[in-house]
């Protein structure tokens, strides 16, 4: 599944006066883990909802296998079937009795079969850890929110995208929740060989994940690369006033301190192992 974006720019509104997308180029392949990053306002859900023609761009194409999705007659259906997308506070969005006819709602609009549509809300539950025998007759309403997030996450993975799509998905969660969010999407992408697409706040979650990082300022797409060529982007990030992880922004202080470590790592661990390393090399024991 090839999602192509040409020269595609959006203004909501004529009298807002800027457009909230700015002639974005992008071409997504399979089995990419994109994290989509900028500031609260620079276009990253408008962007995303291109991608399954929730939105039109005032100008310019999305091109998803071939078929420029923008042109009227388009089977959309099937295309936001294939490009599952989890909006932000997924769970405003339940209102069903039953955490299963939750869950249920997206396959029961595909006409398959009972059986079927059993199997898929069975899956997907398990795969967002909650237990189907548990959980399957219980109120959605009744739950936490960490809970109401997973059943809305495993509404869409009901469907079985190709692509998924969530929108800060991690927004409000608690390191545990965060933690399980990114198990998931870590299996999806490697054990099931989904297309992520991510946006984040959280720096250092995008690092870990994304193959690519995508980073979005005033509707313009700024930065397009490896979480390593990205964040070492230092001054361009700090211009736009974007952080870096945490952990790497340490190292990056280090490294202007005249410790020579390496600035391309994005987790703890290796930075301990880095720092400690560059210590003992600057002072043998
Ligand atoms: P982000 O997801 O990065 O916070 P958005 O895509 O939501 O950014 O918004 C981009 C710009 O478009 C912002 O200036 C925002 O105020 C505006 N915008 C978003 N949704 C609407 C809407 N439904 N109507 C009018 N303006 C909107
Ligand atoms: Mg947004």
């Amino acid at each position: 599944m090839l999602i192509e974006v040409k020269n595609a720019s959006h203004i909501y509104r004529q009298e807002q006066g800027y457009k909230a997308l700015d002639n974005i180029n992008l071409t997504i392949s399979d089995h990419e883990f994109i994290g989509l990053v900028g500031h609260t306002g620079s276009g990253k859900s408008t962007l995303v909802q291109l991608f399954n023609g929730l939105i039109k761009p005032t100008e310019g194409q999305v091109i998803v296998d071939g078929i420029d999705i923008t042109k009227d007659k388009v089977n959309l259906k099937e295309i936001r079937q294939k490009i599952g997308l989890v909006f932000q506070y997924p769970e405003h969005q339940l209102f069903e009795e039953t955490i299963f006819n939750d869950v249920a709602f997206g396959p029961r609009n595909l006409a398959l079969s009972e059986e079927e549509i059993y199997e898929r809300v069975k899956e997907a539950l398990d795969l967002v850890g909650l237990d189907f025998e548990y959980f399957k007759n219980r109120s959605p309403f009744n739950l936490s929110g960490g809970q109401q997030r997973k059943v809305a996450i495993a509404g869409v993975l009901a469907m079985k995208p190709e692509v998924l799509i969530l929108d800060e998905p991690s927004a409000g969660l608690d390191p545990r929740g965060r933690e399980q969010l990114i198990e998931l999407l870590d299996y999806l992408h490697h054990q099931q060989g989904v297309t992520i697409i991510l946006i984040s706040h959280r720096m250092e979650e995008v690092a870990r994940l994304s193959t690519r990082v995508l980073v979005m300022n005033q509707g313009r797409l700024v930065l397009d690369g490896p979480p390593e060529e990205v964040f070492s982007q230092v001054e361009r990030l700090r211009e736009i006033d974007l952080d870096l992880p945490e952990i790497t922004e340490i190292l990056w202080r280090l490294k202007e301190k005249g410790i020579n470590v390496r600035t391309n790592i994005f987790t703890i661990p290796e930075a301990v192992n880095e720092i400690a390393t560059e210590l003992r090399r600057l002072k043998p024991c």
